[in-house]
Order: structure tokens, then sequence, then C-alpha cells
């Protein structure tokens, strides 16, 4: 069995080769950090995480990469809005990155590189194409010559006549062609700026991914992934960058997730839908909204709505509910039973759909209904009257290693346990100043999360119902 990915480049899957046995070297777009990232920004960190789990699931060690934007128009606008230099503001929304990222289950990356601490390396990728012909100064401001690339528009499978045709130069343009794109921009004034070989400036937008690719991954990467806006002109443009300096392919594998529409519309500035991940996570639980974007193909659209987003919760859950009574009958089981053998079959087998629904190009909407399909199984098996442990033991080690490769908690809380107790405290505390509707009350708490008490003479016992 082997892993096919749908490649942007070809159209077609392909069965993934990565350049250095059992490595892969991945670098996908991240963020311009001039806000709290908006759930547009969540999937590609969503997907692409669970793509690095899964190639390390089966066995690759993955080198993964993505960079921070961290100097632009919106950031230098929104800086002069609060009064903050360019260097605060991108700071704290990188922290709130991390953060927001780290509470949706994703991995850290081997490097995030920022813009600001690479300047040489992509003063150094500019001089380098000027050299070869590939760029041309014009008064402070370096341009790529898009049409000396002759395989330009590979990518998004568009021909340079096409693109021709609706280019036009703009007023304060300083380019000698339509299609020429900014490497170097010469800097306004006031604006922040570094010093370069063609005066005081700074990096176009499309040049900072393929000179941190190539410093931190090498001239030619397995996977390049990001949203599917980026495809033109982002990613058209890295690939022109890059084949045209080092004359060797960019990338093999160019993976692209689908849009997201809020209540069946498009999240737009104008229409006002911007949902950040930062609100979300407030009201939701992070886990959720990873469990929701991956119950649809990544390469679909998705829809949002807390509706939806409801769904996905009590669907969550009953997967949770059938691990945690799992864990709970573990103990009670002590027998092996004959029939063991027909069980853990039944559960290889599973375990084997699980991994042709991901080797196919990562279908995590069909992995989901895989485990969905355990956990009925296990519920079914929860009826018999004698459990065998190698049985049970088997159902917690397939839920456990489905969730890791998806990046979500098995466990809703970790503090559960602690928090009971201090309930528990509190109850003993009012029964003893005769305060029964408090009491009462906490009790009723617990039965809620499906705890019951037992109020015996050495003290009160809960458990799991
Ligand atoms: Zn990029």
């Amino acid at each position: 069995m082997s892993i096919r990915i749908y490649n942007t480049l070809t159209q077609k899957k392909e069965v993934f080769k990565p350049i250095e046995e059992g490595k892969v070297k991945m670098y996908v777009c991240g963020p311009t950090v001039y806000n709290y990232i908006h759930i547009g920004n969540a999937r590609p960190a969503i997907v692409f995480d669970t793509v690095r789990r899964y190639l390390e699931f089966r066995g690759y060690e993955v080198k993964y990469v993505s960079n921070f934007t961290d100097v632009d128009d919106r950031i230098i606008k929104a800086a002069n809005e609060n009064n903050e230099d360019v260097f605060s503001l991108a700071d704290r929304f990188i922290r709130a990155y991390f953060e927001d990222i780290a509470a949706l289950g994703c991995l850290k990356a081997a490097h995030h590189p920022r813009v600001t601490e690479n300047m040489d390396i992509i003063i150094h990728f500019i001089k380098g194409l000027i050299d070869k012909d590939f760029a041309y100064e014009s008064d402070g401001d370096v341009y790529f010559r898009t049409k000396k690339f002759q395989e330009y528009g590979k990518l998004s499978h568009q021909s340079i006549d096409d693109l021709r045709l609706g280019a036009r130069i703009e007023v304060g343009e300083k380019k000698q062609d339509p299609l020429d794109f900014a490497l170097w921009k010469a800097a306004k004034p006031g604006e922040v700026y570094w010093e370069s070989p063609w005066g005081k400036g700074r990096p176009g937008w499309h040049i900072e991914c393929s000179a941190m690719a190539r410093e931190y991954l090498g001239d030619t990467i397995d996977i390049h992934a990001g949203g599917q806006d980026l495809t033109f002109p982002h990613h058209e443009n890295e690939i022109a960058q890059s084949e045209s300096l080092t004359g060797k392919p960019f990338a093999n594998y160019w993976m692209h997730n689908g849009y997201i529409n809020i209540d069946n519309e498009k999240m737009s500035k104008s229409l006002g839908n911007f949902v950040l991940v930062h609100d979300i996570i407030t009201q939701h639980d992070p886990n959720v909204l990873r469990f929701f974007m991956l119950s649809v193909h990544y390469r679909h659209p998705i829809n949002y709505s807390e509706e939806l987003l409801n769904n996905a919760k009590s669907a969550l859950e009953r997967l949770q509910t059938s691990y945690q009574n799992l864990k709970h009958r573990l103990e009670a089981s002590t027998n092996l039973v004959e029939d063991d053998q027909k069980w853990l079959d039944q559960i290889a087998n599973f375990h084997n759909q699980f991994i042709e629904e991901m080797d196919d190009d990562f279908n995590t909407a069909n992995a989901i209904s895989v485990l969905f399909e355990v956990s009925k199984l296990a519920n079914y098996y929860l009826m018999e009257k004698n459990t065998s442990p190698v049985v049970i033991r088997k159902f917690l080690e397939t839920f456990e290693q489905f969730f890791n490769v998806l990046g979500l908690e098995l466990t809703k809380d970790q503090l559960l346990d602690e928090e009971i107790e201090q309930l528990i405290t509190k109850r003993n505390e009012a029964r003893k100043n005769r305060d029964f509707h408090t009491a009462d009350q906490i009790r009723d708490q617990l039965k809620e999360m499906n705890i019951v008490l037992e109020d015996t003479p050495q003290g009160t016992r809960w458990k799991r119902s």
C-alpha cells in the first residue's frame, strides 16, 4: 500500500515518493500577522498538520516549515492605525497564532521563519535572479521578468497569453511588462525599511517563501502546501522565482485546501462575517473545531455554522464516550474469552480500512466514518456478558492511534478527577451546614456529567456511570 496525493501541478492523484527515502520536506505558507487568525487560516494549519501527523504515523521523518509574513502593507497599515511599531504588532499576533493553533492541536514546525529575520537570504536570492537576468531593478524596485520563465502558469493551468489579456500596468508601477511582479519594493517615506543594493526598501510577498523554503529545506522540496487561494499568483510566482534561480523543480507535490463559507456565504470583510479562532475557542472546545474541519475532505469547500459545529460536538462526544466506556470496562475484564480472535480480526479490519482511507489523499472524512464503525463495534462488544482485556485493549489502542493521527483528544478534560473531588468536598461541607439545596444541586450537576455518588460511613465514593 502506498500514499497517493492529489497534485495541483498535474491535476492527478500520484503515488507519493519522497526525494530521500523515509524523509519528507514540507513547506506550508503561513499567515500574515496583522490580526488574530480567522477560521479560513485555521483550515490549512489543521489540514496540513494532519497530513504531517499521518506521514509520521506511516514512518516518515517529516521536516515541516511554515513561515510568518511579518512585514507587508496590511501590517504597516494596522500598526499605523494602532500607533504601534510593526515589530511589536507582528510579535503580538505571532504569539496569538501559536496559542490558537496549539489549542487546535497543531504541532510546532521544525522552523517558523519570519521575513524580518531572513532579510539577508531574501536579498541574496533576489541578487541571484538579477545576475541571471530573470529580474531587473527599476528606480529602487526590483521586478521578476515573468515572460522569461517559459513554464509560467503551469500550476494554475493558465497560459501566459491568457494572463496577458487581463493584465495592466497600474499608475505608479515601474515594471516593463504587465505580468512582471515585485521582488523588492522601494520604501515610501516614513515606512519601515531595510538597506539593500537597490536602496532602502522591503521584499515583495512571493519572494519570502522561495527564499525561506530553500534556506530551511533545500532547492527541491517534497510537499508545498497552502490554501487554494494561494495557487495564483502566490504559488505560481514562487515556482517562477525558485526554478529560474536553481534550474531544478521547486516542489514535487503541490497540495491546496478548499475554501470555507460561513452560513453558506463567502467569508469577507464587507459582509462582516469573519469568524476568529480566538473567539470560537472561548465558546467551544477547540477539539470540536478541529474535528469539524476534518470531517470534510480537505480539497472540498466547507460550510461553517453554529449548528454544524454543534453537530460535530455531539459526534465527537459519541466517540469519546465509547472510549471512556471501554476504559471503565477494562478494570472489570479479567478473563480471556474464547471468541477473542473474531473480535480482534474485526478491529484489525477497521485498522486497515482507516489506513486505506488516509492513504487515499488523506481522506479524513472517510477515516472518521471508519472510527464510527469502530465505536459501533465497541458498543456492541460491551453488551457481551464476558469481555476480555485483550480485546478491550485493542479497541483502546485503535482509538488512541487514530485520534493521535487526527490530532484530537480522547478525554475531554484532564482535570476531571480533581474537579470531581473538589465538588464532592463542597457538597460535604454544604451537608455539614445543613444546606441541602446546594448539596443536591452539586449531586445533580455531577449526575449530568455521568458521575454517580455513593455516601458510605467511610465517606463519599464516586464512579462514572
Ligand atoms: Zn508562500
